[in-house]
């Protein structure tokens, strides 16, 4: 029987992941979250799991009362870490934001007795730190398995060639919910429009990322990061249904796509049982359903965060950990009825002329260039 703990287990990859552990008879040892005690409490009895967390550390008290006597309470960064660092098969990551990065950083230099796995779908951890994780993952022979869609798409089409012939990536977009639009249009746009996504349920933060198109340049940031290509291999594809996930161009300028519904549970599925192949919890793909599959190309002028990230990553060194520091801040203000929704792109950008990139050499330099991004961030707001 495989094992596996999981940080982030009450958000829509956690519970989603739970579901493919369930069907596939994989135990759970340990989970976090962010607050959500009630449900961890659930999950934990269910799962019969032996360690939680939950990151607010006020509700410790809270969780204690409502799980059984022998179940360890853990909270803070220091729970979180401690979950990842347990002598599982799989640790899922599935936090979102920066909080994820030292979790996956201290599962990667783990003593291990068992052939062990890390699936991310924590994008921020590539972004900010990709470096630094990607460094150890091939020191430690620890594979590093994308749960992110286009990136397990990605990765599936390279299966079975040789990752030197490959050419190019497609990364596809759906577009969000404020595609074709003008920057005009999408001015007053509140956060009911913006939560409002045409074809992925996700969480808050990700889907507001999906209608500035940020998730989509973070993903462009954490393509480079697990694949090793240039920003010039990336081109990035508005496809509005969702069915086409990714694809990659050979050499020969054959082209292979991975195409399936739009459900996350096939490509948490895939990166927890690879390399094996078998039956998911998720419906089956009609193509004649669809009729048509549609490609277009991204306007880069309305959703200007998809260009400050690409620029980012051009930059290098603490660049891209910046956008992204500034972009949490900045979306948590949207949220909060803080700033209008074009002010997303406008920080984030600014960020690019306010600051230099450093060099990074330690997961300090990460923290230290996310923190004075926030910082920015805060001061402009205020
Ligand atoms: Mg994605």
């Amino acid at each position: 029987m495989k094992t596996m703990s999981i940080i982030g287990s009450t958000g829509s990859i956690g519970t989603q992941a739970l579901e493919v552990a369930k069907k596939h008879n994989i135990a759970i040892e340990g989970l976090a979250v962010f607050g959500n005690t009630e449900l961890l409490a659930k999950q934990a009895k269910e799962f019969a799991v032996k360690k939680i967390c939950v990151f607010d550390e006020s509700k410790k008290a809270e969780l204690s009362a409502l799980v059984d006597r022998d179940v360890e309470v853990l909270t803070g960064m220091d729970g979180l870490c401690e979950i990842a660092r347990m002598d599982t098969d799989i640790f899922l990551n599935s936090v979102v934001g920066m909080v994820g990065l030292k979790p996956t950083v201290e599962a990667l230099l783990a003593k291990r007795t068992k052939d062990f796995r890390i699936a991310l779908a924590n994008k921020e951890t590539l972004v900010a730190g990709g470096e630094i994780v990607m460094k150890l993952s091939k020191e430690k022979g620890i594979p590093v398995l994308p749960v992110d869609s286009e990136h397990s798409a990605i990765f599936q089409c390279l299966q079975g060639n040789d990752k030197k012939s490959l050419n190019k990536i497609f990364l596809t977009a759906s577009g969000g919910p404020f595609f074709g639009k003008t920057k005009e249009e999408i001015a007053g746009a509140s956060v009911e429009e913006a939560l409002n996504h045409p074809n992925w349920s996700m969480g808050r933060k990700i889907t507001i990322d999906s209608a500035t198109l940020m998730n989509k340049g973070l993903e462009f940031i954490e393509a480079i990061r697990l694949f090793d290509v240039t920003p010039e291999q990336i081109e990035v594809v508005v496809h509005r249904e969702s069915v086409v996930h990714s694809a990659v161009e050979y050499k020969d300028f054959s082209v292979i796509a991975q195409m399936g519904v739009p459900d996350m549970k096939i490509p948490i599925q895939y990166a927890v049982l690879y390399p094996e192949r078998t039956d998911c919890p998720t419906k089956q793909l009609s193509l004649t359903d669809y009729g048509t599959l549609t490609f277009k190309k991204p306007d880069y002028e309305t959703f200007d965060c998809l260009r400050a990230c690409i620029e980012a990553v051009k930059i290098g060194g603490t660049m891209p950990a910046m956008v992204n520091g500034a972009n949490e801040e900045a979306v948590a203000a949207f949220l909060d009825g803080k700033i209008k929704f074009l002010q997303i792109g406008e920080l984030v950008t600014a960020v690019l002329s306010e600051f230099n990139k450093k060099e990074i050499t330690c997961l300090d330099d990460v923290f230290e260039a996310d923190r004075i991004a926030r910082e920015f961030v805060k001061n402009r707001i205020s």
